[in-house]
């Protein structure tokens, strides 16, 4: 999420090139009508927490059992959640994601968020059901079939109790992520879930710190899992949220950072506007490091082609996007996907873009 700084560079002015105007691109009525849709919400500004150290899984190449962040203490006081998030509040904070490491195990500290900023969403592993009065966005992470569940998760049926704890939830976003290993049960998974009435979307795996096991990518499953999320998205129109643009940054040979670099503190020195200034991400204990804080702490940037990471960094780079019609359509895509995957109600448009558009100067 990065609307904070779409916002900031939307405020700075477009750097248009000198064939096409702002205003030429907008010239197309679908393309401005979802210029509309999208920019009133480039009020949310986000902010990450996490809310438990504990997890009832044990994933392979999970990101919070990397680094520093696994070893705070937690705070289970709601109260104390609920006076740092009426602070947040008064800090501009618009959006929340409550994550690392499992969420739904502390029930009682997400209602008392939910109190205080309704705007956000939860990464879950959706074992166990969140209450219905919690109404934040639920995101839930499938890694392949139930065998490679198992495998890498340790987690039996693991599908099949995700599916009959949020089938036809709509707080629900099923978030698939292409390992090296789960490029080829995508097809089985997604089919699965699409039956259900299930939303899905995707995620690459992108190697945590000091990873080198059998998840990481290489260019060659990178450019397989391309053509597997486009041939998706193009059979299940009406579960996947996905666009052809999520397809080409997501599955580049460069990573989010090398393509676009990176707006969240731990890559950006700047403290006066955009990310660099409102982002943190706290631990369990309310403290926070603007050294380790993005997303995606302990991520390799040089890897990094996270879903979550995306939302901030594509977003926040409209002004890359305005060259040609079709780049910033791509943009509008994008931004349009990620909405609907990261608010609650936004519903996603038909895509405007439906070829592969290389990011700008690539
Ligand atoms: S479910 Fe999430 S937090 Fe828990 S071990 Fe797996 S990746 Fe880590
Ligand atoms: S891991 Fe990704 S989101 Fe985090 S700082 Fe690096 S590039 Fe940015």
């Amino acid at each position: 999420m990065g609307s904070d700084n779409t916002a900031l560079n939307f405020q700075e002015n477009l750097p248009l090139s000198r064939e096409w105007k702002f205003a030429d691109l907008l010239m197309e009525t679908r393309v401005r009508e979802r210029w509309e849709k999208v920019r009133k919400y480039f009020f949310l500004r986000e902010s990450t927490y996490d809310m438990a150290t504990r997890c009832n899984m044990r994933c392979d190449g999970c990101y919070y059992y990397n680094g520093e962040k696994q070893f705070t203490r937690e705070n289970l006081d709601p109260q104390a959640w609920s006076d740092l998030f009426r602070q947040e509040k008064k800090r501009g904070i618009t959006f929340v994601v409550l994550a690392g490491a499992e969420p739904s195990l502390v029930p009682d500290l997400l209602k008392a968020c939910y109190q205080e900023i309704p705007l956000g969403c939860i990464a879950t592993n959706g074992l166990k059901r969140i209450p219905e009065s919690v109404g934040y966005k639920i995101h839930i992470s499938v890694w392949g079939n139930d065998e490679t569940s198992y495998r890498v998760r340790k987690a039996r049926d693991l599908l099949k109790k995700q599916i009959d704890n949020y089938a036809g939830d709509p707080r629900a976003v099923f978030v698939y992520t292409f390992c090296r290993e789960t490029i080829d049960e995508a097809n089985e998974v997604a089919g699965i879930l699409a039956s259900h009435n299930c939303k899905i979307t995707f995620n690459v795996f992108s190697t945590p710190l000091d990873y080198s096991g059998n998840l990481l990518h290489t260019p060659e499953t990178l450019n397989k899992v391309r053509r597997v999320m486009i041939d998706l998205m193009e059979k299940h129109p009406e579960a996947v949220l996905f666009s052809y643009y999520n397809t080409v940054v997501h599955t580049h040979q460069s990573s989010l950072y090398q393509l676009f670099s990176c707006p969240y503190p731990r890559m950006n020195p700047s403290v006066t506007f955009g990310l660099g200034r409102s982002f943190r991400q706290y631990r369990t204990d309310l403290t926070w490091d603007r050294a380790a804080a993005c997303c995606v702490p302990d991520t390799d940037c040089n890897d990094c082609r996270h879903y979550a990471a995306g939302s901030a960094i594509v977003t926040s780079k409209l002004s890359r996007h305005t060259g040609n019609p079709e780049i910033f359509k791509s943009w509008l895509d994008y931004v349009d996907t990620y909405l609907a995957v990261w608010v609650k109600g936004y519903e996603k448009g038909e895509n405007l873009c439906s070829h592969i558009e290389q990011p700008p100067g690539f």
